[in-house]
């Protein structure tokens, strides 16, 4: 399953994290954005990430979902448009299909709350999938 390979990439860059911080002793929650293109379904994910907390710091943890909506651009037009879904790729201005995505891709990890501290802010890294 897609979602569970996620969340399980997921547990493991925050556990590193962690490691890394020392002295934590549970992570509370973790903030992740996910694009409306990155073809997660949400409930899915949020199952899944429970899951993979099973037995690790994130035990427990609540996961927040930030939805990032997808927007695409012209290359020739100035113009920029939500893609939705299914995708719009064409230029609703010239027609054309030269559009490139600007948003809507993301996956990644934006902040972990966790009980040794206030929440830290990460650069957000994005979640490569274990296969
Ligand atoms: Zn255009």
């Amino acid at each position: 399953m897609h979602e569970m390979s996620i969340a399980m990439a997921v547990v493991g860059q925050v556990e590193e994290a962690a490691a890394k911080a020392g002295g934590v002793r549970a992570v509370t929650s973790v903030r992740l954005q996910v694009g409306e293109l990155a073809g997660v379904v949400p409930d899915a994910l949020a199952f899944c990430f429970e899951l993979a907390c099973v037995g690790t710091l994130l035990e427990g943890a609540e996961l927040i979902a930030e939805s990032v909506p997808g927007r695409a651009g012209c290359a020739t037009c100035v113009d920029d448009w939500a893609v939705g879904t299914p995708p719009q790729l064409c230029c609703p201005a010239c027609g054309q299909a030269t559009a490139e995505l600007l948003s809507g891709r993301e996956l990644q990890i934006v902040s972990v709350r966790w009980e040794d501290g206030p929440a830290r802010d990460r650069t957000p890294e994005p979640v490569s999938e274990e296969r």
